[in-house]
């Protein structure tokens, strides 16, 4: 690290890392799963040693820790920095959209990356969590998600809780809080209610700070250009 790390945390923060490579050859397909959940915590002044057999994934790991390659799902932070569903945020803020990202996770793979895609698309449905899980559902080629669980960086609105229950997500973890239009804590808490035939567990506040301060950045942004 060329900066000092002074927030609080592990410099190197890595947790459930998986990496699946799929060679081909002719019509024949292999999956090789070369990490499977590694977690990895390394505080300010550690050493990281990486120890194993030949092919037991060292290289990928170290590829993974430092950015070369992106993990087929799990989460790496640097000074607390994440790399997976804010990217997809940010990509949205570089397209004029709000920036909001969403990543499907089933089984220990990524099945699918989506941002807000409302303006370029002219449509008020095309949310990131809408939009990952219609990509999600089309891979997997089935509508019931169960098992799956949602990243996205902002508290889901109605519409989008709705759709994670109709969807039978397992899990949703999100970024920070939305006071005007959040349905998961904020103004309703749809996705506790015994009302309905699904429950969707809730982790909220993950990279709270980091989503709001995007959000924050592209409101001032919008504004200075009235
Ligand atoms: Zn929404």
């Amino acid at each position: 690290m060329s900066e000092a790390w002074s927030g609080n945390g592990p410099v190197i923060a890595a947790s459930a890392l998986h990496k699946r490579f799929v060679e081909r050859s002719g019509a024949a397909r292999l999956d090789v799963h070369v990490l499977r959940g590694i977690d990895v915590a390394v505080a300010a002044g550690e050493t990281l040693a990486v120890v194993g057999a030949s092919g037991s994934g060292k290289s990928t790991l170290l590829h993974l820790l430092g950015g070369l390659e992106a993990p087929t799902s799990g989460s790496v932070l640097l000074c607390g920095r994440d790399f997976t569903t804010l990217d997809a945020a940010e990509q949205a803020a570089g397209r004029g959209e709000v920036p909001v990202g969403a990543v499907v996770v089933v089984d220990g793979a990524v099945l699918a990356v989506a941002h807000n895609e409302r303006e370029t698309g002219n449509d008020p449905t095309a949310h990131a969590e809408v939009v990952a899980l219609r990509r999600a559902a089309a891979t997997l080629g089935s509508w019931r998600l169960t098992g799956a669980d949602l990243f996205v960086t902002m508290e889901p609105c109605p519409m989008c809780a709705g759709a994670m229950v109709n969807a039978r997500i397992r899990r949703v973890y999100y970024g920070c809080h939305d006071p005007k239009a959040g349905a998961v804590r904020s103004l309703y808490q749809l996705l506790d209610d015994r009302r309905l035939n699904h429950r969707v567990d809730v982790v909220p506040g993950v990279l709270g700070t980091e989503s709001a301060a995007l959000l924050k950045a592209f409101f001032e942004r919008l504004r200075r250009r009235d």
